[in-house]
């Protein structure tokens, strides 16, 4: 596993407030560090309260700003206290990304209640508690972004994650009625569906599947973390401003 930092394209988001949720490992922390490094101010939540820690360490080290927020996004009160807090620090808000999410892979016929709930809470209602709280500062920012990571099981489904593909799909249609709801405010709702990335996620699977994943994909590797973090910077960048509603699939090809 890499941990690459450097964002391959450029964009200005000085001035500019962040929240970017799971920011403790992975995916998360590299969207964390590569908005940093463009000038946004970033709130890293996660529940890992150490890890996030860890994180703006790393982003402050690299001479950028950010804090750390303890929450469960799947908690209501945790999460617009939060929103509170970011605001109370920041005085605004102008991008939101919502990363946090969990797998807890088995069949259909033998996935207990606990796997179906944990997945949908985490991944579905994470996205939209923390999307409601942040949408009345959103709307008062002028140009700003939600970024929602799917996944491409959400979109051609994943033997094994019939609950994870569940609440990748309803991440989407959210993102796709969001962009609707405050298409009028200027604020730009879209997702990103990565493939397979190399994170301790995907890493769970194993090495004989993570060998088939790379047969299976047409650019034969999997992604790296800034592949994602890149697709999400140019979503969130000024550059961005007349698109909304879409998904942006980053799977070397995997899902065509
Ligand atoms: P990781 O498991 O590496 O990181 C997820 C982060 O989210 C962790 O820091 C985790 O904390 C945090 N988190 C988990 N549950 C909660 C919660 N209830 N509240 C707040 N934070 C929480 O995952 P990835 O970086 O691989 O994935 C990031 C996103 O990308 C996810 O939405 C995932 O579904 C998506 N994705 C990933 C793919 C991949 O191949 N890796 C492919 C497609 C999509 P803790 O350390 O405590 O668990």
């Amino acid at each position: 596993m890499t941990e690459a930092t450097a964002p391959r394209i450029t964009a200005n988001l000085e001035g500019k407030v962040a929240i970017v949720t799971g920011a403790g490992r992975g995916i998360g922390r590299c969207i964390a560090r590569t908005l940093a490094s463009c000038g946004a101010a970033i709130a890293c939540v996660d529940v890992n309260v150490a890890a996030a820690e860890e994180t703006v360490s790393l982003i402050q080290a690299e001479g950028g700003r950010a804090a750390a927020f303890a929450c469960d996004v799947t908690d209501s009160e945790q999460v617009n206290s939060v929103v509170d807090a970011v605001i109370r620090q920041y005085q605004k808000l102008d991008i939101l990304v919502n990363n946090a999410g969990i797998t807890r892979d088995g069949l259909l016929l033998r996935m207990k209640d606990e796997q179906w709930d944990s997945v949908l809470n985490v991944n579905l209602r994470g996205t939209f508690l923390f999307t409601r709280a942040a949408a009345r500062y959103l709307i008062k920012a002028g140009g700003a972004r939600i970024v929602n990571i799917a996944s491409i099981s959400g979109l051609m489904g994943n033997p094994g994650q019939a609950n994870y593909s569940a609440s990748k799909a309803g991440v989407i249609g959210f993102t796709r009625t969001v962009a609707r709801e405050l298409a009028s405010r200027q604020v730009t709702v879209n997702a990103v569906a990565p493939g397979f990335i190399a994170t301790e996620m995907a890493h769970a699977l194993g090495e004989d599947a993570l060998k088939q994943i790379r047969e299976r994909t047409p650019l034969g590797r999997l992604g790296e973390p800034q592949d994602v973090a890149d697709a999400v910077l140019f979503l969130a960048s000024p550059a961005a401003g007349f698109i909304t509603g879409t998904v942006l699939r980053v799977d070397g090809g995997l899902a065509e």
